[in-house]
């Protein structure tokens, strides 16, 4: 039986192992630890890939999320419109910044930000509207930009989405560079990217204890620097990305053929370049039986997610409960997210479809 990976680090690694070796041996032997010029130099590259101003490299996509909001006045008192269907940090954001979530039911084609929903949402104690681009795919942020409070993206599952060209759409982006991600760190990292030099301005002084010159603070802050060795594995990698998110367009169409007429699966849209494919999500019935026999089958499957925020214990405080999202709700007892990287094999996606066609067929 072969077995396919969900998703497989170790062939990311071995494309960039040369440069991420040198790079590693430039920051010993500077001894260059913290900030230094790989972090500026992965700031200017970012910022450059996306087509934004400003890149600030932090530690973590939910500090990234955090001190953006931050950023932009987010604050106890205020409210922060975002989808239910999102890993939970998008929220966790929130409250970390002191503001209250309002979340707002998906697409039911796409499961992103509804905009009518969000539109809906928009009240006058509003920071932000924070739409999700899950899954890799760009979420319509044009009727949100429209609502009047600054659009904040979740950016961290969509690295190299674009647009029209464009890959930066609100005031400001928040991204993780968790190891799983398109643009995958060796830990944890993050960044924003923005156009504004006021918000990057922000960010700097957040991340780095308020202060932006030595022992000297403006604001309280964070320590959420960007780690010097997860910069150089990030600029290793980001010379590839734009080619891996290629191969991963290439594998979604081959999975929309040798998926097509097994009785029961809804395949994804496809969305040109503003889908990146972080995840394959197709959607089944009785998805917890069909995910344990592909298992059988040696193919490993996710679920992203399976219980959205509104129904976290965690976030029980905002008072929502079973039928307040339907869409969210349906679609997580649904979905199921395939084997998708760069490096996957036409032969692993024959067993992927072949254990479905066997499963379902
Ligand atoms: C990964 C992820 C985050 C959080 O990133 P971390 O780097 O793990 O803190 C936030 N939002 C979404 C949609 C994510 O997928």
């Amino acid at each position: 039986m072969t077995e396919v990976p969900f998703v497989d680090l170790a062939a990311a690694h071995a494309e960039v192992e040369r440069h991420v070796r040198t790079g590693f041996d430039r920051v010993l032997a500077a001894t260059a630890f913290v900030n230094g010029p790989e972090v500026a130099a992965f700031e200017r590259e970012y910022a450059h890939f996306v087509g934004a101003g400003h890149c600030v490299g932090l530690a973590n996509g939910t500090d990234a999320l955090e001190l953006a909001l931050r950023a932009l006045g987010v604050g106890p008192g205020k409210e922060v419109v975002l989808p239910a269907n999102t890993f939970v940090a998008t929220a966790e954001a929130v409250v970390r910044a002191g503001a209250r979530p309002v979340l707002v039911d998906v697409d039911p084609d796409v499961l992103l930000i509804d905009p009518a929903a969000a539109a809906a949402a928009v009240g006058p104690s509003t920071g932000a509207i924070v739409p999700v681009h899950l899954y890799g795919r760009l979420a319509d942020t044009g009727p949100l930009l429209e609502l009047g409070p600054p659009v904040l993206e979740d950016a961290a599952q969509s690295q190299g989405a674009v647009q029209d060209g464009r890959g930066l759409f609100g005031a400001i982006a928040a991204t993780s560079f968790y190891p799983g991600k398109n643009l995958g760190a060796y830990g944890d990292a993050g960044a924003v990217v923005t156009d504004s030099a006021e918000l990057a301005g922000t960010v700097r002084l957040l991340r780095d204890h308020g202060s932006e010159r030595k022992y000297h603070h403006e604001i309280v802050g964070f320590n959420s620097r960007l780690d010097t060795l997860q910069a150089v594995v990030l600029r290793a990698k980001l010379r590839r990305l734009a080619g891996w998110n290629d191969r991963r367009r290439t594998a979604a169409a081959r999975y929309r053929e040798l998926l097509d007429g097994i009785p029961g699966v809804v395949l994804p849209q496809e969305a040109g370049t503003a889908h990146v494919w972080h995840l394959y999500v197709i959607r089944v019935p009785r998805r917890d039986e069909i995910a344990g026999k592909l298992g059988e089958l040696g193919v490993r499957t996710g679920i992203h997610y399976p219980v959205p925020v509104h129904l976290q214990p965690a976030y029980r405080h905002l008072g929502h409960g079973p039928g307040d999202f339907p869409v969210a709700e349906s679609a997580a007892a649904e979905i199921l997210s395939l084997p998708m990287f760069p490096q996957i094999t036409e032969e692993q996606q024959r067993t992927v479809a072949d254990a479905l066609r066997k499963i379902l067929g």
